[in-house]
């Protein structure tokens, strides 16, 4: 669905407030930690000393953030004016107050250390070891401080605005190597313990500073940039070239990212450790990444798949993050939006253009699901319960598909002279977005006010439609820009720039380009020109942030597919051609599987044959599960899914079972399970019970599994939920549980059942449940859902949680005859629309 009656909702939960940030009383200079972690009974032992310095009032109660920690001590160091001594505190819910009698005066520094220990904390530190189920686990501990964790395993002022420089010392068993933020400046073994010290001598936030330990291996990458960065990765003993592989293009990247920013790579070491059962993908703690263990890959997964996005998602947030950071979390899109467009900026710098517009495109669609399916909202918003709640696609995808518009904007070489004054004039500081504005301002001039209303303070984007006719009597071609979102007072039609051109052949060359300005709902513009053109272009680079449909016509959609220098335009074009399903639509896709030279196009192009069902279709994609790039071969094996035909069920088994890659081989068991054919049920379970990289090839076969609709699948999918099969696969499980309870009603109460345990399993199979629940949408999960939202301690499962359960509810509201004829209407709808094209396709001379 993509019209307003679409499932979307409000994106602030009930009962939402507005969050701003707390006032300041005084100034954290300096926090320094000695922590000694113990796994065996899962604590940490602290002493936590803190410099702060009094504003322009005397302060004589501090309240710190502190959760569950067990506070023995806390002890004022001699000042100028005054005496050592202990200082009253006290623990109030997630606070700890300490009363300073005589109060520090306006200006005075005061340093005072806190004693405490923290048991079995319910986040912010985590403790792996390894368990009945997982006996091969290797022991080791790792801290998580965003959004507001840190206030978990150590007493701070736990708010991005605060920034100060740290220093650890962390004491762990001889043998175990600790990590912590900024320079090692210390490391000694006495009497069996081994004691690390660190110091981070640029201010940074409470969020950012981490702890990680266990016997990890060092190994040191080339030296990188201006200053020459010393650069390590750790990992478990063993998994050395798996790191290798992950890890071995990190010094190019900071290389990479020091030219475009125009400034060093701050800090004084970069450090990236590789953790088990990591919550989250990576997290860029201040020159101590953390990185999940499953980027570590073998040579397989190789084939198709790249740690890159992550690494360069991660290095990239010491500057925009870490050395420039949002001085409020409703600003966190200067952090996400930043780190989510440097990416694609590494991809450009190592694979070229084509590979960099591609990722802006995947963000772009990404943000428009969640637009579609879930809510809109402006990318800078206050209204959350928990800051993490901001962490979607409009803040990561959207957020990065803006600064690529605002590329297209100023152009190249203005908008990293923006970029640059923005990096320099705010390195070490606390941004909002119009300390961005002010930049781009300083550096170029333009006052982009209006630009960040519209994309960034306002919701929604333009929904486009675009064609292009020529007149041959007056010679003429004009191109029609529509807008099909609602336009009315409140919804003021967007404003953009846009370029559009007309070449005299099949190619780009000689083309007559001009930037066009569109503000109305419907725009048309008109283009003299000597002869009929053969080519025509819209928005060459893509930047217009939103949904593009072509309405071309074979002619012109069939020469951008195979003349249109711009893959996003190529996708656009196939788009179009696939739903036309002509002759001459489909002459021109069998060209481009002959002769494209980028796989995303064919990737793309296969997804849209594969909506279609059509015979033709499944014989192309037949033939483009053989392409020689498993990307491609990956997309053709996803559409095969649409075919319920034993000819796609044949090459699927045949060929997509056999891959090489292992992402062919689960993403054609899936779709082999939806072919519903009678071989997959023996073929599907055999595969569940292969072990192969983080589980990939079995996941794909539980879901494989569950697409076939067939009750007997439920042994297997629960053989492989058992607490041995490992996250991954567990987690696939759930999804497939919830997927084959929606399919096979016999089988529902036991989901349900299952699906409600899971909501205390761990953190993934979690995730998935609740997700899961959604989908099936059965009202006997909402009050374990709506438990779950109100205990667990994780803000993003909180989120998740919540919402499920507002969302089964609501569904349940609509008597199952409604929401058939819904689909129904829906899919009318498309019909009806194709018929339509169709006749305006034939009415054109
Ligand atoms: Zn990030």
């Amino acid at each position: 669905m993509n019209d307003d009656t679409s499932e979307r909702h409000a994106f602030a939960l009930p009962g939402t407030r507005p969050q701003y940030g707390p006032d300041k009383i005084v100034n954290v200079e300096h926090i320094d930690l000695h922590v000694t972690p113990d796994i065996d009974r899962e604590g940490l032992d602290g002493i936590c000393t803190m410099t702060v310095r009094a504003l322009d009032e005397p302060v004589a109660l501090l309240t710190l953030d502190a959760v569950d920690l067990a506070v023995s001590r806390v002890e004022l160091q001699a000042l100028d004016s005054k005496p050592a001594g202990s200082l009253r505190h006290a623990s109030r819910g997630e606070k700890l107050d300490i009363v300073f009698d005589p109060a520090i005066a306006p200006g005075e520094r005061a340093t005072f250390s806190i004693s405490y220990k923290a048991e079995k904390p319910r986040h912010g530190l985590f403790f792996i070891k390894p368990t009945a189920e997982h006996p091969e686990k290797v022991t080791h501990v790792w801290t998580q401080s965003q959004d507001e964790y840190a206030r978990y395993w150590f007493p701070c002022l736990d708010y991005p605005y605060e920034k100060q420089s740290t220093s650890a010392t962390i004491v762990v068993p001889e043998g175990t190597f600790a990590l912590a933020n900024g320079a090692l400046v210390d490391r000694k073994t006495e009497n069996g313990r081994t004691t690390f010290r660190y110091r981070q001598d640029i201010p940074h936030s409470t969020y950012l500073v981490t702890m990680a330990a266990g016997p990890f291996a060092e190994v040191a990458l080339p030296n990188a940039g201006r200053n020459g960065v010393p650069v390590f990765y750790y990992v478990l003993p063993g998994r050395e070239a798996d790191g290798e592989r992950a890890f071995g293009n990190t010094s190019r990247m900071i290389e990479c990212f020091e030219e475009r920013l125009g400034a060093a790579y701050p800090y004084a070491r970069y450090s990236q450790i590789a953790v088990a059962d990591f919550i989250f993908g990576g997290m860029e703690n201040t020159s101590a990444t953390t990185q999940t263990d499953r980027t570590l890959h073998d040579e397989t997964a190789h084939l198709d798949f790249s740690s890159d996005p992550l690494v360069s998602h991660e290095l990239a947030h010491q500057w925009f993050g870490d050395l420039l950071t949002c001085r409020d979390w409703s600003h966190a899109w200067l952090n996400e939006g930043f780190a989510t467009f440097m990416e694609a900026v590494w991809l450009e710098a190592d694979l070229g253009r084509d590979e960099y517009l591609y990722d802006i495109f995947v963000c772009v669609e990404a943000y428009l699901a969640e637009a579609a399916q879930r809510y809109r909202r402006p990318i800078v918003c206050n209204t959350y319960r928990d800051p993490i709640e901001i962490f979607d696609r409009h803040l990561y995808q959207k957020g990065g598909a803006v600064l690529h518009m605002l590329r297209g904007e100023l152009g190249d070489a203005r908008f990293w002279r923006a970029i640059r004054r923005y990096v320099e004039a705010n390195a070490q500081r606390s941004v909002e977005t119009i300390d961005l504005i002010r930049a781009i301002e300083d550096a170029t001039g333009r006052n982009l006010r209006s630009f960040f209303d519209q994309w960034v303070f306002r919701g929604g984007h333009p929904e486009l439609e675009v064609s292009a006719t020529w007149d041959p009597k007056r010679k003429v071609a004009t191109a029609t820009i529509d807008q099909k979102q609602p336009v009315d007072a409140q919804n003021r039609a967007y404003a953009f720039d846009v370029e559009i051109a007309f070449a005299p052949g099949p190619s780009a060359e000689k083309e007559r380009r001009i930037r066009a300005h569109v503000e109305r709902a419907h725009e048309t513009i008109s283009v003299p020109l000597d002869s009929e053109p053969k080519l025509f272009r819209f928005d060459p680079g893509a930047f217009v942030l939103g949904s593009v449909t072509y309405r071309l016509g074979t002619d012109f959609a069939a020469a951008a597919l195979l003349g249109d220098p711009d893959v996003v335009a190529r996708i656009r074009a196939v788009r179009e051609l696939a739903k036309d399903g002509g002759l001459a639509a489909r002459e021109a896709i069998a060209a481009a599987f002959e002769r494209e030279t980028f796989w995303g196009v064919l990737a793309e192009a296969a997804a849209a044959i594969g909506t279609t069902r059509a015979p033709w279709a499944l014989d192309m994609l037949v033939a483009a599960l053989s392409h020689d790039h498993p990307k491609v071969a990956r997309a053709a094996a996803a559409a095969l899914g649409n075919f319920h035909d034993p000819k796609a069920a044949t090459a699927l088994l045949e060929r997509g079972l056999r891959h090489a890659s292992y992402f062919v081989r689960a993403t054609a068991a899936m779709a082999l399970g939806k072919t519903r054919d009678p071989r997959a049920f023996d073929a599907l379970s055999r595969l569940a019970g292969e072990r192969t990289w983080n589980g990939t090839v079995e996941s794909g076969a539980v879901r494989g599994l569950a697409e076939l609709a067939d009750g007997r699948a439920l042994e297997p999918i629960l053989a492989a939920s058992r607490p041995e099969c490992g996250t991954a696969l567990r987690r696939a499980a759930t999804a497939a549980l919830a997927r084959l309870g929606s399919l096979v009603e016999e089988t529902r109460t036991q989901v349900v059942d299952e699906l409600e345990r899971r909501l205390d399993d761990e953190y993934f199979v979690v995730a998935e449940a609740m997700a899961g629940a959604e989908s099936l949408g059965d009202l006997r999960l909402v009050p374990a859902l709506e438990r779950v939202g109100r205990q667990v301690v994780d803000g993003r499962l909180r989120r998740e949680a919540t919402e499920a359960a507002i969302r089964i509810r609501e569904s349940a509201k609509i008597p199952p005859a409604v929401k058939m004829m819904r689909d129904d209407i829906d899919e009318l709808r498309e019909e009806q629309r194709r018929i339509q094209e169709k006749i305006e396709t034939l009415a054109r001379p």
